[in-house]
């Protein structure tokens, strides 16, 4: 007999998404671990029984003090998984908006003195308590929106210091908002203002001094660089990146976003864990992607935000084997904190069917920050993350624009939606 302290019943339609840990690719990539009719018994924050309803009468026992809840036949998966957000920044850049709308894209927009210097200014002006606040309430509006575990990219400061600073947030982030967390250095998101040669200064204090800091201390669990002209060029990043990869960090890089930048060949060349944006990748590098084992984490919202009149990539990579996992990019730049809103694009921007977004969004997502072992499946022994949707199929999630869960339980706990 099966204890529980939780019995979620009446489940109309579950998508555990749950099966072997490495990312859903080709054929798989749709494979959502369906059960109708189900219910999922909770225990001490974990999953303790993922199963048909008629089983769980014979086999699960609510404890003393444990509720049983009917969901009335509701939509149920794992929590969000968002597997690329810069949470961490200070102020915003709404005022910046008119100029997209006039139509610079966003290298002008960097050229002139705006977009992301002018988050580094606010961000350095910032006190940690003020980017704490910041980050917490963006945090729990993710949450109410079904995230459960994120990643988080530093990159808003540009220095050793700054980083370091960035970095060293996370884990009181994930103390007070209950998400799990995953950082990534991105101290190479661009290059700091200064003089000549602070290029090649800032490139390598990344390689000699801030990156063994970061694995000394286990600040980050990867290490990121933005590669695209007027950032980091191919060379550049392969050096960092290798110098990250030797202290055990993984490697994810920012790819072929306003150009084809060669990002998406050198992650496959590297083994990188993962390649992010991807906007211009040819088929041939798709291909070298898939070769490689290199998930594709696609912000099928980031060109909409960024009004480039480009689209992801979905269908594209999953035809070329690719395994594709999902992202706000949360930023001042394309300020998203719902993982639904972001399932809507990848469906209807980027031609992922709804159950490959969903995998997207929950398995292949915590592949490409190295949480398969704990996120993104329904799935007994697991910590007990999943949101509730109203709605009589999963594949609605997507469809219906703007939905939103009913609840979400992170480690077996209700969050507030009120
Ligand atoms: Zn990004």
């Amino acid at each position: 007999m099966i204890r529980a302290d939780l019995l979620l019943d009446g489940i109309g339609d579950l998508a555990t998404v749950s099966g072997p840990p490495s990312p859903r690719a080709g054929d798989r990539a749709g494979e959502l671990g369906r059960i109708e009719d189900a219910a999922i018994a909770i225990s001490d924050g974990r999953f303790a029984y993922v199963g048909r309803s008629r089983r769980a009468r014979r086999e699960v026992r609510v404890r003393p003090g444990g509720r049983t809840i009917d969901l009335g036949g509701a939509s149920v998966v794992p929590g969000f998984v968002d597997a690329h957000t810069h949470l961490l920044f200070g102020g915003d850049r709404s005022d910046e908006l008119i100029w997209k709308v006039e139509g610079l894209g966003y290298a002008e927009i960097v050229r002139r003195g705006g977009g992301l210097y002018s988050t580094v200014r606010a961000t350095r002006r910032a006190s940690t308590a003020a980017l704490t606040r910041a980050a917490l309430t963006r945090l729990d509006r993710m949450a109410r929106d079904g995230t459960t575990t994120a990643e988080v990219k530093s990159g808003y400061a540009l220095s050793h210091a700054g980083e370091l600073r960035l970095l060293g947030i996370v884990p009181a982030l994930s103390a007070s908002s209950g998400l799990s967390l995953v950082p990534t250095y991105l101290g190479a998101h661009a290059v700091p203002p200064g003089p000549a040669g602070t290029r090649e200064r800032y490139v390598e204090e990344i390689v000699r001094k801030t990156l063994p800091v970061i694995a000394r201390r286990h600040l980050a669990a990867f290490c990121d660089v933005f590669c695209e002209p007027d950032f980091f060029s191919v060379e550049e990043a392969r050096r960092i990146l290798s110098a990250a990869l030797s202290l055990g960090l993984g490697a994810k890089i920012h790819a072929d976003e306003f150009e084809l930048s060669g990002g998406a060949r050198l992650a496959a060349e590297l083994k990188a864990r993962s390649a992010e944006h991807l906007l211009r990748t040819p088929l041939e590098d798709r291909e070298a992607l898939g070769r490689a084992g290199v998930t594709a984490v696609l912000l099928p919202t980031t060109p909409f935000a960024s009004m480039s009149g480009t689209r992801s990539l979905g269908r594209e990579m999953v035809d070329a084997g690719v395994p594709v996992a999902l992202g706000s990019d949360l930023c001042p730049n394309s300020w998203v904190e719902s993982m639904p809103i972001v399932l809507s694009h990848a469906v209807y921007a980027a031609r992922l069917t709804p159950a490959e977004a969903i995998v997207a969004a929950t398995a292949n997502a915590a592949h490409a920050i190295g949480a398969g072992d704990r996120a993104g499946a329904i799935a007994v022994g697991r910590p007990a993350d999943l949101a509730v949707f109203d709605l009589e199929s999963v594949e609605r999630i997507p469809y219906r624009i703007g939905s939103k869960p009913v609840q979400v339980y992170r480690q077996g706990i209700a969050i507030s939606l009120s």
